[in-house]
């Protein structure tokens, strides 16, 4: 069902050749803990199929993308984070430092908006 890439950084996460700190689990999505955190929470939801960015969201794939925020949603009730915000970096001006499509989950501070607002 997973389609892996053996020199991806989440995919060796997913793998656990790399060690993470996991907040969540299914078939489909896998949830760590950001390695330099932004905000007092700030989790990765990522699709266990490797997807390179949000621009390969497809017919085929865009499953997964629903499960994420499903995922999302129950680690927000299960640990009470009333008021989140999440974010997909896609492309180098957006600020993806890794080709594996994953979303931020990040709360537990006052957020602006804009350029700076989480830097
Ligand atoms: P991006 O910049 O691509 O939107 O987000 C990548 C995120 O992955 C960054 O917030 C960065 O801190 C996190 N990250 C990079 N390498 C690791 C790692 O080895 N382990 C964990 N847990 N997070 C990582
Ligand atoms: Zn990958």
């Amino acid at each position: 069902m997973t389609n892996q890439n053996p020199d991806c950084l989440f995919c060796k996460i997913i793998a656990g050749e790399i060690p993470s700190k996991k907040i969540y689990e299914n078939d489909e999505v896998y949830a760590f803990a950001d390695i330099q955190p932004i905000a007092p929470v700030h989790y990765l939801f990522v699709t266990k199929t490797h997807i390179c960015c949000a621009k390969k969201i497809n017919t085929e794939n865009s499953q997964s993308v629903a499960k994420i925020f499903e995922a999302i949603a129950e680690v927000a009730e299960k640990e009470n984070i009333d008021s989140y915000r999440v974010i997909t970096n896609c492309g180098e001006d957006a600020g993806q430092s890794v080709m594996h499509l994953h979303f931020h989950m990040v709360a537990g501070k006052k957020m602006g908006w804009g350029e700076q607002s989480l830097g």
